[in-house]
């Protein structure tokens, strides 16, 4: 059995052939580090968790290594900072932020059932690795000195004759046109309309490092150079998988392309190109002028996390996905299903009618609907589901969490079974009839049997 995935610059499905079956790499953008995580945001981190995990089994554990970084230095996060923390040095408040953030987004992700990435670097921790980048391509001819800025040329990216891919090719634009259609207010430190900013001053108070190309005053890396730098740094010059969501095809991966190629003359950075589609709202795009803008760490208030990691695999990865209620509501039952029947069972192999679907370019609705079909089989479907990240819990602590999240609280639920069971005792039946109404009216079923009284969320 081959693994097949669609490559986003060849724009076909090809059997993935690793570079080095021993050390399989992927590299996938991470968050910029300067607010709660919105549920679009998880979709690439689950979609490249189960891949990482299905190359696990394919290759072995200490076989792969899966690299997603942390954007640490941006505007977005220098504005957060300032609001935020307005009594302290712009620096310090920065720090504040990221970490904060950056702890956040791990105790998200941790709880959507995702295996940490094998390296989780942060850019602020390879500027040098970019001042490197940066001088090989001002020596190549690839990039300019203008006003402290460094820019990269795409135009003499693709007048070089060379073994270079065409800047365009992986976003499928034509540079002629690129230029044609530019706005008429570019930067006047550029040369031409397409070119893109490598390296920038710093303002005063703003996070600063020597700048590489003889440039004096301090400055800072553009966003694009960021992946290139840790990419290089973590799996080398060249790799077998890049991924992130299908708006960074442009311009950040043509343009992460473009700079690493033309700094080591290679004609691929990453044989395999993946980008999951967008997720909207019930219909809508997600926006905070909507309101309907949802972070993962409210809907965990809500939904235990691996229904939220179900929900997103009922769609294949590619396409767009209209996350709503009703499907979360349904995924809620299932895992509800596959917990009774599956989560206490000793796991044998995953099954191959789950493996196959997911080796054609993670079918992921297949792969549920081939769950379904194990319902019958307990040890292949605990399996099969612990492969894919789920029963991370005990069909019991499924349960008692499934009631936190409801909003119950266990221990007042516990301590009025106790007073109706005293009451019970003392065959004082309004009393009891009482609590089981008082129950009943905050969602909870319970049920008597000769070995004492046990409950459940009523659904
Ligand atoms: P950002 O922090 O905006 O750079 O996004 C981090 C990751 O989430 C990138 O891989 C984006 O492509 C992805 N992403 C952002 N919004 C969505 C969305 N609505 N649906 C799917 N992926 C998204
Ligand atoms: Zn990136």
């Amino acid at each position: 059995m081959e693994l097949r995935l669609y490559d986003t610059l060849s724009r076909e499905k090809r059997t993935f052939v690793p570079l080095d079956a021993n050390n399989v790499r992927m590299y996938v953008c991470g968050p910029t580090v300067y607010d709660f995580a919105h549920i679009g945001n998880a979709r690439p981190v689950i979609v490249f968790d189960v891949l990482f995990r299905l190359l696990r089994h394919l290759y072995g554990e200490a076989h792969v290594k899966y690299v997603r970084n942390i954007t640490d230095v941006d505007d977005k996060i220098n504005d957060r900072a300032a609001r935020d923390f307005p009594g302290l040095p712009l620096n310090e408040a920065i720090r504040k932020v990221t970490e904060q953030t950056g702890k956040q987004f791990h105790a998200d992700v941790d709880a959507l059932g995702c295996l940490r990435p094998t390296v989780e670097p942060r850019a602020t921790e390879h500027i040098g690795e970019m001042r490197e980048i940066i001088e090989r391509l001002v020596a190549g001819g690839f990039a300019y000195v203008a006003e402290d800025h460094v820019l990269f040329s795409p135009q003499a990216m693709n007048a070089a004759n060379s073994v270079l891919p065409r800047y365009g090719a992986l976003s499928n634009r034509s540079l002629d046109e690129m230029i044609a259609g530019a706005r008429v207010d570019v930067a006047p430190y550029k040369k031409d309309s397409t070119d893109f900013v490598l390296w920038k001053p710093s303002k005063p108070g703003e996070p600063s490092w020597p700048s590489p190309a003889g440039i004096k005053a301090e400055g800072r890396p553009g966003w694009h150079i960021e992946c290139s730098a840790m990419a290089w740094k973590h799996l080398g010059e060249h790799f077998d998988i890049h991924g992130g969501g299908i708006d960074l095809v442009f311009p950040h991966h043509e343009n992460e392309v473009a700079q690493t190629c033309c700094a080591f003359h290679r004609e691929r950075m990453a044989n395999t190109w993946m980008h999951n589609g967008f997720l909207q709202v019930e219909g809508e795009k997600m926006s905070k002028s909507l309101g309907n803008f949802i972070t993962i760490h409210e809907l965990l208030a809500d939904w235990p996390g691996e229904v939220l990691r179900l929900n997103m695999l009922k769609t294949q990865y590619r396409s767009p996905i209209d996350w709503t209620v009703k499907s979360l509501e349904e995924s809620a039952k299932t895992l509800d299903d596959w917990y009774r029947v599956a989560a206490d069972v000793a796991a044998t192999e995953p099954a191959a009618s789950v493996i196959e679907p997911l080796l054609d370019d993670l079918n992921t609705p297949q792969v549920i609907a081939a769950l379904h079909g194990l319902r019958g089989d307990a040890a292949a479907l605990s399996g099969s589901l612990r492969l894919l990240g789920f029963l991370t819990e005990s069909a019991a602590q499924w349960e008692g969490r499934k009631q936190q999240v409801s909003g119950v609280d266990a221990t007042e639920v516990e301590r009025l079974i106790a007073e109706r069971t005293a009451a019970r005792s003392r065959k004082d039946f309004r009393e009891s009839d009482r609590i089981r109404d008082l129950l009943a009216a905050m969602g909870v079923a319970i049920k008597d049997s000769k070995e004492g009284t046990t409950w459940e969320i009523a659904r």
